[in-house]
């Protein structure tokens, strides 16, 4: 009985790791020495790419000219390359009425469904050009509203890199993926994704990162295997909804 306990732990035990804000302007010194861990330890990583990033704090980081070309060398390593907004430029407050309740502003929540098509096609179609085929999405700030989820369904996309829970699940036709913690963190059960922003890193973070990869090797998982653990039984719907009124709880007593 214990070993059957003990398997079904390890089976549904997971980190996914997942690098965001990836654009031509970013800190390079960091990322090359994260491409060089991924290497060693043989670790598929998701990246979240901004398509036509204008964000006038990440434009202030040194620019890779030949980005593009490296976007398309590490999809050929099996990485996974998620859209991450369009322009990652912030101009809606979303007053709380965010799909999933983080609040703050957003690049989408609140949009029409058009001008958000719109935003989602401008940022496919350069995908497009450089001819990189996208799957899965996650929007700068964690924030969406139901037009979100519309309009990239009707743009062929039905998988986010967010959301709350210990198991991937479906919601209205979309596969989420959950991200909870901002820090580094290994939860002894469920998959979980990180959230790593390099840009913001000292080579004091990275080291931390790098112990973290260490002692978690194990548990690392690509994206394929994180989409075959969707679960959409009742006990992870209640822990999704436990989740998310413990996490918005945490935020409220932080602010
Ligand atoms: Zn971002």
């Amino acid at each position: 009985m214990l070993s059957i306990i003990k398997n079904y732990i390890k089976k549904n035990t997971g980190i996914l790791i997942r690098l965001d804000d990836i654009a031509e302007n970013m800190n390079w010194n960091l990322m090359n020495k994260a491409e060089f861990l991924f290497e060693k330890y043989k670790i598929k990583p998701v990246l979240g790419v901004i398509p036509n990033n204008k964000d006038n704090e990440l434009l202030s980081y040194p620019k890779k000219n030949d980005f593009w070309e490296q976007v398309r060398i590490w999809k050929s390593k099996g990485w996974e390359i998620a859209m991450h907004g369009s322009t990652h430029v912030y101009d809606k407050d979303t007053k709380n009425k965010d799909y999933f309740g983080h609040g703050g502003r957003s690049e989408f929540c609140g949009h029409p469904i058009e001008i958000q098509m719109l935003k989602i096609k401008d940022g496919l179609k350069k995908f497009d050009i450089e001819k990189i085929k996208i799957r899965s999405f996650y929007a700068p700030n964690h924030t969406y509203d139901k037009n979100t989820l519309d309009a990239l369904k009707v743009s062929g996309i039905n998988e986010i890199i967010d959301g709350y829970g210990l198991m991937p699940y479906t919601e209205n036709d979309i596969k989420f993926i959950p991200q909870l913690f901002y820090k580094l963190s290994s939860l002894p059960f469920g998959i979980q994704t990180t959230q790593i922003h390099l840009n913001y890193w000292k080579q004091k973070d990275f080291d931390n990162f790098e112990k973290f990869i260490l002692n978690n090797l194990n548990k690392i998982i690509t994206y394929d295997q994180a989409l075959e653990k969707i679960n959409n039984n009742l006990f992870y719907k209640f822990i999704n909804v436990l989740t998310k009124t413990m996490l918005k709880i945490k935020r409220i007593l932080k602010k």
